[in-house]
């Protein structure tokens, strides 16, 4: 099923995820509407394909030592960047 994959930094300084990318993945299945393989023409679409995203994924694919955009600019966190 396709779901939306959300790329994220961890902030080690303040603790926060913060998402700097979207991503469609797409499950490559014909029994998918959402997908980009979906079948063309007639077919029983709400009974045989998927009809909806899964749930958001996140994958954190770094973490920085500094606090977050946010906090850094608020002040808002313990640990001096
Ligand atoms: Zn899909
Ligand atoms: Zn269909
Ligand atoms: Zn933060």
């Amino acid at each position: 099923m396709c779901y939306i994959l959300h790329i994220a930094n961890e902030f080690t300084a303040c603790g926060h995820q913060v998402v700097f990318r979207r991503q469609r993945i797409d499950c490559n299945s014909n029994a998918c509407v959402l997908s980009n393989q979906h079948r063309i023409g007639h077919h029983d679409c709400h009974s045989t394909c998927r009809q909806s995203l899964m749930r958001e994924q996140t994958w954190t694919s770094g973490r920085l030592l500094r606090p977050c955009d946010a906090c850094y600019r608020s002040g808002n966190f313990s640990t001096p960047a």
